[in-house]
């Protein structure tokens, strides 16, 4: 991508926007280096987390143009994000990018519900083939009763998902 197309995009702009979209709790990371901004859902233990690196060194971005900005999923009882959407570069219309992103989580989140067989908290997964995104229990993977329970998500939405969630 030619570099003329990236823009600077200042930590108030960020914020403003993110702030507009209901997210609060600005942290920077222990290394300094990202600016985390959170949005919980309310009555749950989940959060959409949205990360970039911004005014890192008195303004100056890390490897301008190549540094992008994370939307993500995350639950309280684990480390690591549950869903990592593709990044959004800072491209012109990255607010259309990055909202349509953030769009497609808070869709998700309005299914959230808990495991239909055992009650506990449920994590979306790629279904066989990686075709569509759907719930599955957080017991799934353990050893000792392994439970099954699933969800399913809305057609569209879980097909929007699995698209836009690179495999890692
Ligand atoms: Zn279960």
């Amino acid at each position: 991508m030619p570099k003329n197309l990236y823009v600077f995009i200042s930590l108030q702009e960020f914020e403003a926007f993110l702030t507009g979209k209901g997210f609060s709790r600005r942290v920077r990371t222990p290394d300094a280096r990202e600016w985390k901004f959170a949005k919980f859902i309310d009555g749950t233990e989940y959060g959409i987390v949205v990360y970039s690196s911004m005014d890192v060194q008195d303004g100056h971005q890390r490897g301008y143009g190549k540094d992008a900005i994370r939307c993500q999923l995350h639950h309280h009882y684990d480390t690591d994000p549950l869903l990592d959407l593709s990044a959004t570069r800072r491209i012109r219309n990255w607010q259309v990018t990055l909202g349509g992103k953030i769009d497609l989580l808070e869709r998700l989140c309005q299914s959230i519900q808990a495991c239909p067989m055992c009650g506990a908290d449920m994590r979306p997964i790629r279904g066989q083939f990686g075709k569509k995104v759907l719930w599955v229990c957080f017991r799934r993977f353990e050893k000792l009763a392994p439970c099954k329970g699933v969800r399913y998500i809305e057609s569209e939405l879980a097909d929007k998902l699995a698209d836009d969630w690179p495999r890692s």
